[in-house]
């Protein structure tokens, strides 16, 4: 059995290394020869809306899967045609628009943020004036990791805000003050079988996810999470990996997001769950039963970002598992990770400071 997957990052090469042991092989399509995944598997090079490239790689697997939102829907629908292609393409559809994704979160009984679409500076000013400052003016498309958002606390920041992001189509959001931010990954296979991770918090530094710790123990948010998570799996008639984020806004989920793929926030099950999600993605995509989600211990998960700690340094350190994705450094970009697992909360939180210590603040 081979697996395409679109995309050749580093969740492209977690996939494809939590395959081996199931004898699984793989083939990516990404339009970089070196992405990290041209270390674990072959590469089909070519743009993802490249209907030749699609064939090559649909022609090489027998089943194909997605690892980052940006792939047009158009690409997945022609792979589609040809071969078994999971997460639904629809669930990719309504992700890639932040409005869609919002809509569908209300329909389902599922809370957000206050939002209105925005596409001329009036609207954005009656906007303003209905949801109230402080508020968020984001791209509803291709925006990730804190890219295309600008925060409005100011009347006197609409303006610029405007001229920075007007161009694209718009969604202005209420600001949440939260408590803090947690996100839910859950697997549903082809059968049927929906499992879910515990909940874990999130700590984001400029839109970028720095630091996850798992699991967060809270009874009444992870009954919530997953009802909303289960919501949204059936609704697509789901199969693998989703993600779904959230504030906690005095107590309760407010929903920020929704992945269809395996997420930055549930690296730390490689090592702290029983079954990692890259695993459970693949059994969720071949219809095999899904493993156990309950962690092993009390992880946290730090991402490197821009440059990377060395190597040795960080190996130093017992209990920190180190991933380096062997990408090149650049400003924002997500080069490795670090997971510490231990046996208490109070161990792991004394090892996430050592670690933390080996990146800049
Ligand atoms: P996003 O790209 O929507 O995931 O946003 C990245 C990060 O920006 C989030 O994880 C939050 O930390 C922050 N953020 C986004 N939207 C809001 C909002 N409506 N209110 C407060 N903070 C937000």
């Amino acid at each position: 059995m081979r697996i395409g997957i679109i995309g050749a990052g580093q969740l492209g090469q977690m996939l494809a290394l939590a395959g081996f042991p199931l004898a699984l092989g793989f083939r990516f399509l990404d339009s970089s020869p070196d992405a990290p995944g041209a270390r674990v598997a072959p590469i089909v090079t070519g743009a993802f809306d490249d209907l030749a490239s699609l064939r090559a790689l649909a022609a090489e697997v027998d089943l194909v899967t997605y690892e980052f939102e940006n792939v047009p829907v158009s690409a997945l629908q022609e792979m589609a045609a040809t071969r078994p292609c999971f997460p639904p393409v629809e669930a990719l559809r309504v992700s890639q628009d932040r409005v869609l994704e919002k809509e569908l979160f209300g329909r389902l009984g599922i809370p957000t943020p206050p939002f209105r679409t925005v596409d001329s500076r009036v609207e954005l000013e009656a906007a303003v004036a209905a949801i109230g400052l402080p508020c968020v003016l984001k791209t509803r498309r291709l925006g990730y990791d804190g890219r295309g958002q600008r925060v409005l606390r100011r009347r006197a920041d609409v303006a610029a805000a405007w001229e920075a992001l007007g161009a694209a189509p718009l969604i202005l959001e209420g600001f949440v003050a939260f408590d803090r931010e947690v996100s839910i990954v859950g697997a549903r296979s082809t059968t049927g079988e929906t499992r879910a991770y515990p909940i874990v918090t999130n700590t984001h530094r400029a839109g970028i996810l720095r630091v996850t710790v798992a699991p967060t123990r809270d009874a009444r948010l992870q009954r919530a999470a997953e009802d909303h998570l289960r919501r949204v799996m059936d609704h697509f008639g789901y199969v693998g990996v989703l993600t779904l984020e959230f504030f906690v806004e005095r107590g309760r989920l407010v929903a920020n997001e929704m992945a269809p793929r395996v997420h930055n926030s549930g690296h730390w099950s490689i090592e702290g769950a029983v079954t990692s999600q890259f695993e459970n993605h693949l059994r969720a995509i071949l219809g095999l039963p899904l493993g156990d989600t309950s962690p092993v211990g009390h992880s946290a998960m730090v991402n490197f970002i821009g440059t990377m700690p060395e190597r040795g340094r960080v190996l130093a350190i017992p209990g920190v598992h180190l991933h380096d994705y062997g990408k090149a450094p650049r400003p924002g970009r997500k080069l490795g990770h670090g997971t510490v697992v231990a046996r208490t909360a109070a161990e792991r939180d004394a090892v996430l400071r050592r670690l933390l210590r080996l990146i800049p603040r």
